[in-house]
């Protein structure tokens, strides 16, 4: 069955997640025109030959003309430039949401669109992979996955429940958020632990080159899950850490104090309190699984 919710849907970014979502358009929502937007020639080539966009175009005020939904999937450091464009060229009532993995400071960048007229509903969709670009991408990666959408208390309840059917039409989860409470929650879920895999390969990055090279060999022993993680792109995260900073360094530095208490549990010989701790750890990854996020 097919669904019309949009007659044109402008996608500003269309790597990863944009990509992705386009592919979600095309199999469920064959009507609609979508329209992607991006910096290099290259990334808007890929798109055509793809078959994922009808029009291609690197400049967002025309992306957007005559749209009814603008999505915007970039890294969160082309946010503000980005509004200030397309606010003028935006139709008043316009449906503007975006997959943004922090959403507090989004949201004050995004502001132009809201003085514009446009009805915004910022969002996260919390699935993806370690790569990008439109290559990358593919329709079924946001299926059983959460999406968190984190509307302002006056948004306008039709902007919302539309979103909310395009998330759903990806198979998605939707609930709906605080912006700083998301914050906070993805802080710990994931920023944290992409800071932590960042600074372990970091670290035996740094060791010298015959330790290196047995890091890598015998890399099944844990470190190779890290490096999956630590292999994220490096813009995306870099703009994550300095968007998000309050939340990330106050959930550092529970994580510091929690981890200096294991390393005196080590150093005392307190084995009770080790197997405690990782008894209770192994009852988080029970729980994961059977919320099917594994
Ligand atoms: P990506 O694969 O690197 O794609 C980024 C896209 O944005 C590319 O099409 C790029 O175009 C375009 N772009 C970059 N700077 C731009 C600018 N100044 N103006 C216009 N277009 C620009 O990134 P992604 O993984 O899809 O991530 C996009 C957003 O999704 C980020 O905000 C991230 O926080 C969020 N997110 C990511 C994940 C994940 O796992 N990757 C999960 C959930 C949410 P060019 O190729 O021309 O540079």
């Amino acid at each position: 069955m097919t669904t019309k919710l949009f007659d044109r849907v402008a996608l500003i970014g269309i790597g990863l997640i944009g990509s992705s979502l386009a592919r979600v358009l095309r199999r469920d929502c064959p009507e609609t025109t979508i329209v992607a937007c991006a910096r290099r020639a290259e990334t808007l080539a890929a798109c055509t030959r793809l078959g994922i966009a009808d029009e291609v175009t690197d400049d967002p005020a025309a992306a957007v003309k005559g749209a009814d939904l603008v999505v915007i999937a970039t890294p969160l450091s082309a946010y503000a430039d980005i509004a200030q464009r397309i606010a003028p060229a935006l139709m008043k009532g316009t449906i503007v949401t975006d997959v943004g993995s922090c959403k507090e400071a989004v949201i004050r960048d995004l502001a132009p669109v809201v003085a514009a007229g446009a009805r915004l509903v910022p969002g996260h969709p919390v699935a993806g992979t370690e790569h990008s670009g439109p290559e990358a991408g593919f329709a079924e990666m946001f299926e059983e996955r959460w999406c968190i959408l984190t509307p302002a208390a006056d948004a306008d309840p039709d902007a919302v429940a539309k979103v909310t059917r395009l998330w759903e039409l990806a198979r998605m989860r939707v609930t709906t958020m605080q912006p700083e409470h998301h914050d906070r929650v993805l802080a710990v879920t994931s920023h944290l632990p992409h800071l932590i895999a960042y600074t372990i390969v970091g670290t035996a990055t740094a060791l010298g080159d015959d330790l290196k090279s047995e890091v890598i060999a015998f890399s099944a022993g844990g470190f190779r899950d890290f490096t999956r993680i630590a292999a994220s792109d490096p813009v995306m995260w870099r703009d994550i850490f300095i968007k998000n900073r309050e939340a990330v360094l106050d959930i550092l530095q529970r994580f510091s104090e929690d981890l200096t208490a294991l390393q005196r549990a080590i150093r005392y010989g307190e084995a009770d309190t080790l197997e405690k701790k990782f008894t209770e750890t192994r009852a988080v990854r029970r729980s994961v699984i059977e919320a099917k996020q594994a």
